[in-house]
Formats: structure tokens, C-alpha cells, sequence
């Protein structure tokens, strides 16, 4: 398990384990690293049972198969959350992009049209939202480069600094993800 403290101007300490199981701690600028350790060290049995239920789910959530309706359901949420980081990043990036749908695929999680089309997998609702974020990035990352060249992963990881783990949760997970998409639609 990796550790990594991020310092902001905020009051209180905050513990969250994420999508890799790794843990992330939020804190004041100025807190002592002594503090924080005694902190850590006291919620080591909150920390271990977590980052197993973290772990345990990301194995499970990948059985059940999907119904229409909540196929659907999951094409809204990944449109909203999507259109949000799709402005955010491109305006940031500098480039634009044409339409954008949702679909349910079991074969890819995003592509790009020569024309700035985007398409996105509705089952990006279901994964951790750095993922869906990476994806968000990786798309729009061929609006400047249509391949997967050094100069493109460059732009991914100006863009989205944890792009490997992203990509690493897509390996391990993404399969199992897309197999919940049944009915052999694309
Ligand atoms: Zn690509």
C-alpha cells in the first residue's frame, strides 16, 4: 500500500483510500508529519478494513449482469459526469470536440472520430471517476495526436498525472466491467 499526504489549506485531517488501494491523506498545511503518522497509526484497523472492502467490491462488482433499464440508467450518469470533466479538460487542453454519445459496448471504453466525434462507454459510470476522467483525458488527447505515440501519452499525463494507474485499473477491471453489458450489443 502506497501513502501519499496532500497538503492544502484546510483544517482537519481526512483519510480515503482509493480505487488501487492505496491511501490518500488530506492535510493542513502546516501539520506535523509526527501528527499525522500518530493519526494514521490510530486508524490503521478503519484503514486495512476499508482498502479490503475497496478491493473485495472491485473483484464482486464485475458479476452481475446489467438489465436494460439499468443500462440506461448508467448512460445519464456517465453523460452528465462526463460532459463536466469533457469541458473542463478540453478548455484547459486548448481543443474542441464535436458530438458526444453514450453507449453500451463490451468491446472499448471511448473513441474519437477524425472529425472531434467523441464516444464514451455508459459503463464508465460504474468504474472509479479517475478512470472515467482518464478516459475523458485520453480522448481528447487524440484531438492533438490520432495515435498512441509518445508525443500522445505526453499529453495524457500533462493532463492526467495518474494515467498509469488509471490504465492499470482498466487492465485489471475493465474486462469483468465489460462482460456486464450482456445482449452481445456494440
Ligand atoms: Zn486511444
Amino acid at each position: 500500500m502506497q501513502t501519499k499526504i496532500l497538503r492544502s489549506r484546510r483544517k482537519t485531517l481526512s483519510l480515503r483510500i482509493t480505487p488501487w488501494g492505496d491511501l490518500e491523506i488530506r492535510a493542513p498545511l502546516r501539520m506535523p508529519d509526527r501528527e499525522i503518522q500518530a493519526f494514521v497509526a490510530e486508524k490503521a484497523r478503519w484503514i486495512e478494513i476499508h482498502r479490503t472492502q475497496v478491493l473485495r467490491d472491485q473483484a464482486q462488482g464485475a458479476l452481475a449482469p446489467l438489465d436494460e433499464a439499468a443500462l440506461e440508467e448508467l448512460k445519464e450518469q456517465t453523460r452528465q459526469k462526463l460532459a463536466l470533466m469533457l469541458e473542463r479538460h478540453a478548455a484547459h487542453m486548448g481543443i474542441s470536440y464535436g458530438r458526444v454519445s453514450i453507449r453500451c459496448q463490451r468491446s472499448r471504453w471511448g473513441s474519437c472520430s477524425a472529425e472531434g466525434n467523441l464516444n464514451f462507454n455508459c459503463l464508465l459510470a460504474l468504474a472509479p471517476e479517475e478512470v472515467m476522467e482518464y478516459v475523458a483525458v485520453h480522448e481528447l488527447a487524440h484531438r492533438k495526436q490520432m495515435n498512441h505515440s509518445p508525443l500522445f501519452w505526453q499529453e495524457v499525463a500533462r493532463e492526467c498525472p495518474r494515467y498509469i494507474q488509471c490504465r492499470r485499473w482498466l487492465k485489471q477491471n475493465g474486462g469483468a466491467l465489460l462482460a456486464r453489458a450482456r445482449r452481445g450489443r456494440e
